[in-house]
């Protein structure tokens, strides 16, 4: 195997970060993490216990104290510190993030780009937190309206993009001045053990306070969201992960009225109009879909095309999806890596042989291969029935489902008809349907004759069962930020 990095996984630091200084579990568990396309073992790591969670809360509200010493400015630098050094480090970021979650490489190399993005952007957030000062309307008296961090937050993050899912919750929390606690995924912790060793250089350098992050992988996730948030020291979960596991911790959070944020599920349309340029929309559909191996969530689940180029649509679509080349994330010419684990992988073949058993055609793909690894081939199905599970459900995998709509108002109802509204996606040549698109399709974004939306200077975040709440832009950093009202006289 070709080692790019300048550094094995086997040697990264597997330790939790109990702030500046990596310690062993308080009860000496491990946990193994392994590479899914080979099944190997690449590392073992410390499982933290509620103890060293409770003790990384503590620390992490005598940091905010500290942190609050720091200017805006001073805060900014720290961000723009961090930036540096991660990039300094690209190639070991892109390297352990393909060995512990399987993405080929030049996919890891660019959410390095991408996670690494919202430090920079933050830095430049940081100085502009806004507030306002007013006359009362009656004449009467001043209104002054300033804006502080929250508290203490706790981050939990999925393993699909075990970079940016996290430095889009660190970088805005410390920007605003709160400490974070973050329990990354069992699945894909190294990339953030990689990481507190970056914070803990440029926090050292800086003289930033110990505590001010912690990071906590664990296979004890329940135990230790329901102890912190418990905690009235707690004052925000900020949370990317699946919408059953989202809607559990809003309940947790209800007796302590806890701020949250949930980025969750999705169930991408993509719809495609009879006058949309076909060359763009092939090449925005392969990105929709294939990036990340369609673990990610607004992944385009659902091709809707307008029945005049549905043929021609699925044939393109079909030998671009033949033309993907599946193995191993840091093989050469890869472009398609495993599914995280073979439950994951178990859980799409049972969606495509549900949409077959009702009368679904696969064009390409279809059988999972022959081990070792959580492989499954690129695959497109037509002619899916609407009552097909995968037209309902996220399919997080590489599984492209073609419907095709007699009209556009059809065609956006049928895009709607979802319980999730993360991302959709509309292709048109015509400046009218791109805006009946625009307003019309039910989703925190849209993207127009786009197949990537995803930007660290936008809002990201859904509405229904994809969650509340916004990471990015200008709207990322007011989750941490509580606004308080001066009444002067
Ligand atoms: P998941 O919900 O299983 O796990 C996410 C995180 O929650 C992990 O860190 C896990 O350890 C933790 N967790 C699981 N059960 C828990 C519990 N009972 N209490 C506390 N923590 C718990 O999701 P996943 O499989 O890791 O990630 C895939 C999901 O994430 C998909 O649904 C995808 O759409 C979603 N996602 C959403 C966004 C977004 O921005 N909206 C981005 C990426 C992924």
């Amino acid at each position: 195997m070709t080692v790019i990095g300048t550094r094995l996984p086997a040697d990264l630091p597997t330790r939790i970060w109990s702030g500046l200084t990596p310690v062993d579990a308080s009860d000496g568990a491990t946990f193994d993490v392994s590479d899914p396309a080979t099944g190997e073992v690449i590392a073992t790591v410390a499982d933290a216990t509620v103890d060293d969670a409770l003790t990384a809360l503590t620390r992490a509200v005598e940091a905010q104290k500290a942190w609050a010493g720091f200017s805006p400015q001073a805060r900014s630098d720290v961000l723009t510190r961090i930036f540096g050094l991660i990039g300094e480090r690209a190639d070991d970021f892109a390297v352990t993030m393909t060995l512990e979650m399987g993405k080929p490489l030049a996919e890891a190399y660019g959410e390095v780009t991408y996670g690494n993005s919202y430090f920079r952007w933050f830095a430049g957030e940081a100085v502009r937190i806004p507030g306002r000062f007013a006359t009362s309307p009656n004449g009467n008296g001043h209104i002054l309206v300033t804006r502080g961090p929250v508290g203490p937050v706790l981050a939990i993050t999925p393993w699909n993009f075990p970079l940016a899912m996290a430095t889009r919750k660190i970088a805005p929390a410390l920007a605003a001045g709160c400490p974070v606690i973050v329990k990354p995924a069992a699945e894909t912790p190294l990339t953030m053990l990689l990481l507190g060793e970056v914070l803990a250089q440029a926090f050292t350098e800086a003289g930033a306070p110990d505590g001010l992050v912690s990071i906590l992988p664990s296979t004890r996730d329940a135990d230790i969201s329901k102890t912190l948030m418990a905690d009235e020291r707690l004052r925000k979960v900020t949370f990317t992960g699946s919408s059953p596991v989202g809607r559990l911790l809003v309940r947790q959070s209800a007796d302590r009225l806890l701020r949250t944020s949930m980025e969750l599920g999705g169930n991408a349309p993509f719809v495609v109009a009879e006058d949309a340029d076909l060359d763009l929309v092939l090449t925005a559909a392969m990105q929709a879909k294939m990036r990340n191996g369609g673990e990610a969530c607004i992944a385009a689940n659902r091709f809707l095309v307008a029945a005049p180029v549905a043929a021609e649509f699925t044939g393109r679509l079909t030998a671009a999806m033949d033309a993907v080349v599946t193995g191993h994330g840091l093989d050469e010419g890869t472009t398609l890596g495993p599914v995280i684990t073979a439950k994951q992988r178990d859980r799409i073949a049972a969606l495509v042989d549900d949409a077959v058993s009702r009368g679904a055609t696969v064009t390409t793909g279809g059988v999972v291969p022959e081990g070792p690894g959580n492989f499954y081939p690129a695959t497109v199905l037509t002619d899916v029935p609407a009552d097909a599970r995968i037209l309902h459900e996220e399919i997080f995998g590489p599984v492209a489902t073609v419907t095709t709509f007699p009209t556009l108002e059809e065609g956006v109802a049928a895009a709607n008809d979802t319980e999730f509204g993360l991302a959709a996606y509309g292709f048109t040549a015509s400046e009218e349907t791109a805006r009946y698109f625009a307003e019309n399709l039910d989703a925190g974004m849209v993207g127009i004759n786009r197949g990537a939306i995803s930007d660290a200077a936008a809002p990201f975040g859904g509405v229904g069962q994809s969650g509340f709440g916004r990471e990015g832009g200008a709207e990322g950093i007011g989750e941490y930020l509580e606004t308080r009202y001066i009444a002067l006289n």
